[in-house]
């Protein structure tokens, strides 16, 4: 059996398509088959990525036609032939998100997953990959290529022959190719890079220094690095936001005020998003692309794959997250405490984490966390939000059960040794009890497998954190302590909204709220309030001015309809969370507080 090759081009950068061929020497003589993946590991969706390959022919060596019929939505299969077939196909390219495909005159980006079919029978086999550079004439400036596939010839950044040890990996390692900017650092020996593409200003000196830090605190966590080297792709947008992990690599997409500018003393709010959102996908390199659920080990990626386990790799890696950057000192522990406040609220705000469960919101994540609508807050808890929130329950829980002589990160490492194929669906629990020698049955079924509200308050306490609920100061108030005390009375519309021009249109209606009793609705645009215009400059200086519990009316237009309804507005519930360090709390508990942040 010969090495298949991939020989692929960005041929037609002004029309975003990917030219691609698959040579392969000794296909299938009953009829090679070919597929492409309905989803990309790391993202629970199915998105049907064929539906963007725009044209494909099948010829044999000698240059002979070789027809093929479509087998199903993703499926194609040739007709026999004794003799060596080449795939050619055109792959449109046109989403700028980190689990898709990009291309144009500035530069192209893709997941394996976008572009190579998989031949059946090869999947276990290694292959060959070609980069072809595009046509000078096509570009705007000289491309190079940043990307973790092992190079076969090719020298480092540059286009060339690359190689993959089978089919998973070779969707595994994403391309970026264009001209980014490059940081590069090194992390206990290894070399990691930073490339940048889309048009920014930034201070590499500080990202390259928090990077290092933080990266060097997750290794110190698992005790071992299993990379030779390692590779942030980072997209500049003006508002983007999102992250993909990567066995050696990471595509990351943000906005451009996320990043660090020369000169800036303290870490803002969007740059402390950004190291987080590094921070979260470098952790995963570990927790789900080595430590993965059992059920993933044999995916083939055709549909759907079921696990009750989302919430044990995303939720422990989302709060690991943000403490690496308190632990490795790129944030104050105060901003740390305002950061977990934040994520109290998050879940807190939503009456769904009282309907489903975290186990049911890992399970369902394809068609429900993954495909939010506007009722999402009212009908499902996030796995990301909630799970980190165990997550801290269970490691101060198992910090104070022990005496401090076990903690989550003594369970990541002994999930780290003994990870084998794959974590079964009880797996993380029993090594949890295996580990601290703690019977956690009843922790895991009140916090994974029923909708109880978690017991944070008295836990934090033993840390020497006090906790505390307090109204919204104003709309955009994610929770954590004010900087400046409010001086508005809290009122309440029980909905969210945003500004289209001067109009204000809801987008989400909260349970219970003042706006769901009025029989208001996501869509509805208001247009005055108690007989006064409204718009989305004035409407939370004129909510603050209405009568608490009094019948005012509110105009809308649903669709192009006027409601005239009567609305009675709410004292705002007391559901933003703030968490302060008690210097006053016991000797004891200051010293788990230090143990535990440091
Ligand atoms: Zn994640």
């Amino acid at each position: 059996m010969k090495t298949p090759l991939y020989r692929l081009c960005p041929s037609n950068p002004k029309a975003h398509l990917f030219s691609v061929e698959l040579h392969l020497a000794t296909p299938n003589p009953k009829g090679q088959v070919l597929r492409l993946p309905a989803w990309i590991p790391g993202s629970y969706k199915i998105r049907d990525f064929a539906r963007h390959i725009v044209s494909l022919t099948v010829t044999d060596e000698k240059g002979e036609p070789v027809e093929v019929i479509k087998l199903d939505k993703q499926s194609w299969q040739c007709a026999p032939t004794e003799r060596a077939i080449v795939i050619r196909y055109e792959v449109y390219a046109w989403e700028l998100s980190v689990r898709a495909a990009h291309l144009d005159q500035t530069h192209g980006y893709f997941n394996g997953a976008c572009l190579f079919l998989m031949a059946e029978g090869f999947e276990e086999q290694a292959c060959i990959v070609e980069l072809q550079a595009p046509d000078k004439q096509q570009i705007l400036a000289p491309w190079r290529v940043a990307t973790t596939l092992t190079p076969e010839s090719a020298t480092p950044f540059d286009f060339g022959r690359y190689q993959a040890t089978d089919y998973q990996d070779l969707i595994d390692h994403p391309v970026e190719m264009g001209n980014f900017k490059l940081i590069s650092f090194a992390v206990n020996g290894v070399p990691h890079d930073l490339a940048i593409s889309g048009r920014c200003h930034l201070d590499p000196e500080r990202i390259r220094q928090d990077l290092t830090k933080i990266c060097a605190q997750q290794i110190g966590l698992f005790d071992e690095l299993p990379v030779q080297r390692y590779l942030f792709l980072l997209q500049v947008t003006r508002d983007g936001y999102g992250g993909l992990e990567h066995c050696a690599s990471s595509s990351l997409l943000c906005g451009r005020d996320m990043l660090p500018q020369p000169g800036m003393a303290e870490v803002t709010d969007r740059y402390c998003e950004l190291l987080g959102l590094c921070s979260h996908e470098y952790f995963h390199l570990w927790h789900v692309k080595r430590i993965r659920p059992l059920v993933f080990a044999t995916t083939h990626l055709q549909s759907e794959v079921y696990t009750r386990l989302l919430w044990v790799f995303e939720g422990i890696t989302s709060y690991y997250d943000e403490l690496a950057l308190v632990r490795s000192g790129c944030i104050s522990t105060e901003r740390y405490l305002d950061l977990l406040a934040q994520l109290i609220t998050r879940v807190q705000r939503g009456s769904g984490r009282l309907k489903q469960t975290l186990s049911d919101s890992s399970f369902d994540a394809w068609t429900r966390f993954y495909q939010q609508d506007e009722n999402a807050p009212n009908a499902i808890v996030s796995y990301y939000s909630k799970g980190a929130l165990v997550a801290l329950a269970l490691d101060l829980h198992l910090r104070l059960a022990t005496g401090g002589a076990h903690s989550l990160d003594t369970v990541m490492r002994a999930l780290w040794q003994e990870r084998g194929e794959g974590i079964t669906e009880d797996g993380f629990e029993q090594l949890a009890m295996q580990v601290t020698g703690l019977d956690l049955t009843d922790f895991f079924a009140q916090t994974v497998r029923s909708t109880d509200e978690l017991q944070l308050a008295d836990l934090l306490a033993d840390f020497a954190i006090t906790m505390r609920w307090r109204p919204a100061a104003h709309q955009k108030d994610k929770g954590g302590v004010l900087t400046s005390a409010s001086s508005q009375p809290g009122v309440a519309l029980g909905a969210a909204w945003q500004a289209e021009g001067q109009d204000v249109r809801l987008t989400q209606v909260f349970d219970q709220g003042a706006a769901q009793q009025a029989g208001l609705a996501p869509g509805d645009c208001l247009l005055a309030l108690d007989g006064v215009r409204v718009t989305a400059n004035t409407l939370e200086q004129q909510l603050a001015q209405q009568p608490i519990d009094t019948a005012i009316t509110v105009h809308l237009f649903r669709g192009d309809e006027l409601l005239t309804l009567p609305l009675h507005l709410q004292v705002a519930p007391a559901d933003r969370c703030e968490l302060r360090f008690a210097p006053e709390a016991d000797a004891e508990a200051i010293e788990r507080y230090q143990h535990w942040l440091a």
